[in-house]
């Protein structure tokens, strides 16, 4: 007897041994991502942004408005990930930074909800950012250095302020 169990495109036949069962399974599904640790201190909805790409509602964040200098933090692991310095108000109810610190960050096509989007996540942890939109025009609306809207989620962040 088979099963057939798929991700995307890729399909794998499965013998109902359970220990090939399981070992599959493992594979399929226990992406380096899955091996995340998450920091206690996490509040419920910090962990749904962070752990299960959950989205803040507009207007709520606690930095959407900060425009004190300093470095913006990854909330579970606490990597560096944006300079205050290239924070923007794009209206769109949440932060948003015009590009991260270098290396700071992992990007993955998102096709949910229906929209081709980029996620952002924490390069060192894995933790669920936010997304990259590009050709919004940025760069000339506001003389950006470049046309891209890194939209994040203030429950992934922390902030240090700087004198
Ligand atoms: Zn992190």
């Amino acid at each position: 007897m088979f099963a057939l169990v798929g991700r995307g495109a890729r399909y794998t036949y499965l013998t109902t041994n359970k220990t090939t069962y399981n070992k599959t399974i493992k594979m399929l599904f226990q992406s380096k991502t899955d091996k995340k640790e998450w920091n206690p201190e996490l509040t419920s909805e910090q962990l749904h942004v962070l752990k299960d790409k959950g989205t803040e509602a507009p207007g709520t964040g606690k930095y959407l408005y900060n425009d004190r200098t300093g470095v913006y933090t990854c909330a579970n692991c606490d990597a560096p990930l944006y300079r205050s310095e290239t924070k923007f108000d794009s209206g769109c109810g949440w932060p948003a930074f015009n590009g991260e610190i270098k290396g700071a960050l992992k990007y993955k096509k998102d096709f949910s909800h229906g929209m081709m989007r980029t996620e952002i996540m924490c390069a060192k942890c894995g933790g669920h950012l936010g997304h990259e939109f590009k050709g919004e025009g940025w760069n000339k609306r506001l003389n950006l250095p470049n046309d891209s809207r890194h939209c994040v989620n203030s429950l992934s962040l922390n902030f240090k302020k700087e004198e």
